[in-house]
């Protein structure tokens, strides 16, 4: 992997009023000479098999802090792999990464991503509060599917969860309507806010907001964009 081939794209976070933005989540993507333009569903799986998510990881760290530092007060959200907990300094790098690109901790988000199983529970609370407490808000991500469990909820620290799409499209069937608002409602009891991703239509909207969920993510407001259009996005909503 060639580290100059991968850049990131960031989507907005509205709140549930699409009145403003209030984060951006930070998108890896691989750029390969004569293919294209690659997802991150296509190439973090294999990155996390072959031990090159730290240095990805890293990669990304470092893009977005630097990026969001020139976006006022907006807040950017980056996804940690699981497996990056494993380094037993994660919280002091992220913070040191953080404060080297000017980023106060207060406008950074982590993510933790349900690509693999979270390993060793109580480190990784340990690792949490410690960035929480320096101000850096903690989000698990893709509630509803694959590791993510509600007993994730109960077991770490955090501040948000995210459903991830497949939570948008099963609330607009009948059985996966009681579901997710039993989901959304399960979070929201252990003080949980609750962002909504891939939320493409306004019946989605709808549902998402009459469920308590004060976040939303998804192509009804914004696809993801480069780190220059994301301001010029925020401040429209500014003004
Ligand atoms: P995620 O964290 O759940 O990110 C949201 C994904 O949903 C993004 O896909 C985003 O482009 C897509 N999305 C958002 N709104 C909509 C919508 O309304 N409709 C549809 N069809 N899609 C929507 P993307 O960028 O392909 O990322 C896929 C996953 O790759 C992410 O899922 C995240 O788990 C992982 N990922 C992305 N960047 C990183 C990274 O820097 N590090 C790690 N470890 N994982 C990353
Ligand atoms: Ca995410």
């Amino acid at each position: 992997m060639d580290k100059g081939e991968f850049f990131a794209l960031y989507q907005p976070q509205l709140s549930v009023d699409g009145l403003r933005v209030v984060s951006a989540e930070a998108l890896l993507r691989w750029s390969r000479p004569g293919i294209g333009t690659i997802g991150p569903d296509d190439f973090v799986p294999f990155a996390e098999d072959n031990k090159l998510i730290d240095e990805l990881g890293s990669f990304m760290l470092e893009r977005a802090c630097e990026t969001a530092a020139h976006w006022g007060d907006l807040p950017v959200s980056i996804n940690v792999s699981p497996l990056q907990f494993a380094r037993v300094d994660l919280a002091a790098y992220i913070l040191t990464i953080a404060a080297k690109a000017g980023l106060p901790p207060g406008r950074l988000e982590i993510e933790i991503t349900e690509t693999a199983p979270i390993g060793d529970i109580a480190a990784v609370r340990a690792t949490i509060a410690e960035l929480r407490a320096q101000g850096v808000r903690v989000s698990l991500d893709d509630l509803g599917a694959g590791h993510a469990t509600t007993c994730l909820m109960r077991e770490l620290p955090l501040d948000r969860v995210k459903l991830g799409k497949s939570m948008a499209d099963d609330a607009m069937t009948e059985k996966g309507a009681e579901h997710v608002s039993n989901l959304i409602q399960q979070a929201r009891d252990f003080g949980l806010a609750v962002t909504a991703e891939g939320v493409e239509t306004q019946a989605q909207l709808d549902f998402m907001r009459s469920c308590g969920c004060d976040r939303i993510q998804g192509y009804i407001f914004a696809k993801p964009m480069s780190g220059a259009e994301i301001s010029a996005f925020a401040r429209q909503f500014a003004g």
